[in-house]
């Protein structure tokens, strides 16, 4: 009989990747989301698949899985600043309330959970480039608060529950992973150049541009952590790509890549935008032999292909379109 996983977050950029990954690697795969970031048109290529199930639920509610569960990946949150600013209350329940409820269904079914955390718990760094032994330097009470609070009590809730229940438990930390299937709307900063590129529209750098940011293609990041998961770590392991550049050099580069002619045009930096991040990867290498392989150039050159490829209706989709002032405040 197959190994049964859980996938959290499914309809999501990252969960549908590892749902494809898990579905091809012969996993009966049951796919969770309440669609508050996610969309279906990421899963509906997978439903043929007799491996995969899909149950629409917020995980914040009682979580319940018939039979047996091998695995755990809890992937479920909202991942972009604008999101996690215009939905703040869930951002925090599905990081507390969310993963308490998996961890419990962990335990009642004997099975190995993974949980998504990220670079933010590292807030905006004094350690560069950030190890896994880097406490952090996070304003709790920041706009930002809600995100990387809810991932610090995440992880913490995780570790108790490996101490005290003796769980397996992993914790990737993840840093800004990309590719297809981000809603381009959702202004982070690849869809959000991606998009103002092919409308024609000038891009827009917030700050002086010379924060820096370390962008990781999804498949990377899905083989680091698949490999994870079937590792015996429990302490977090960053997983991202070393490769930084700062946001003015990286908006000269999607103009390259695009052909376009547009403008750079700078505007007010959000509250708390880290200044620099960079992952230090040395752990992720020794323990699972990991290392990124696709470079920024053939990362973003999918991944443009992939926003040049949807619908015309939904490059001018900007359902956050007055909400830009919340996260500046
Ligand atoms: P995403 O917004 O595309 O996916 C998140 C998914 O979780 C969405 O489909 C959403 O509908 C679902 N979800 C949210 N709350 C839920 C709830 N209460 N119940 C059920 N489903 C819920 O974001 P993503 O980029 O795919 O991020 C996935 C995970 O990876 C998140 O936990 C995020 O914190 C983490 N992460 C991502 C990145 C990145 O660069 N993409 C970086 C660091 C961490
Ligand atoms: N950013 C930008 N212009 C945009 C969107 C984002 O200059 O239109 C910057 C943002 O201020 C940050 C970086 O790009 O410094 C990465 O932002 P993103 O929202 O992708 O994620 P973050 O790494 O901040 O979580």
């Amino acid at each position: 009989m197959s190994k049964r996983i859980l996938i959290t977050g499914a309809a999501g950029f990252l969960g549908s990747h590892l749902c494809d990954r898990f579905v091809s690697e012969g996993f009966h795969v049951i796919g969770m989301d309440n669609f508050i970031t996610g969309v279906e048109d990421n899963i509906n290529h997978l439903y043929k698949h007799s491996n995969f199930e899909f149950i629409e639920h917020d995980v914040t509610e009682f979580v319940k899985i018939e039979g047996k569960l091998d695995y755990i990946l809890h992937f479920a949150s909202p991942a972009s600043p604008i999101d996690y600013l215009k939905i703040p209350i869930q951002t925090l329940k599905v990081g507390s309330l969310g993963t308490h409820n998996l961890l419990g269904l962990a335990k009642a079914k004997q099975a190995r959970i993974l949980i998504a955390s990220t670079s933010e718990v590292y807030g905006d760094p004094l350690v560069h480039p950030q190890t896994e032994d880097y406490y952090g330097n996070v304003n709790a009470i920041g706009p930002r608060g809600v995100y990387d609070e809810a991932k610090r009590f995440q992880e913490s809730l995780t570790m108790a529950y490996h101490r005290f229940h003796k769980l397996e438990t992993r914790i990737v930390r993840i840093f800004n992973t990309y590719g297809p299937r981000m809603r381009l709307n959702d202004g982070r900063v690849i869809p959000a150049f991606m998009g103002q590129a092919l409308r024609g529209e000038d891009l827009t750098v917030f700050g002086d541009g010379m924060q820096t940011r370390s962008f990781c293609y999804v498949d990377d990041q899905v083989e680091g952590i698949y490999r994870l998961l079937f590792s015996d770590y429990v302490y977090p392991v960053n997983i991202g790509n070393p490769d930084e550049i700062t946001i003015l050099d990286f908006a000269k580069e999607i103009i390259n890549l695009t052909h376009t002619d547009q403008k750079i045009v700078f505007e007010e930096l959000p509250k708390n935008d880290p200044l620099q991040r960079q992952p230090d990867i040395s752990l992720a290498k020794k323990l699972l032999d990991w290392e990124p392989k696709t470079t920024r150039s053939e990362g973003m050159r999918i991944t443009f292909n992939y926003f040049k490829s949807l619908p015309e209706e939904r490059l001018y989709k900007r359902e956050h379109k007055d909400f830009s002032n919340h996260i500046k405040r």
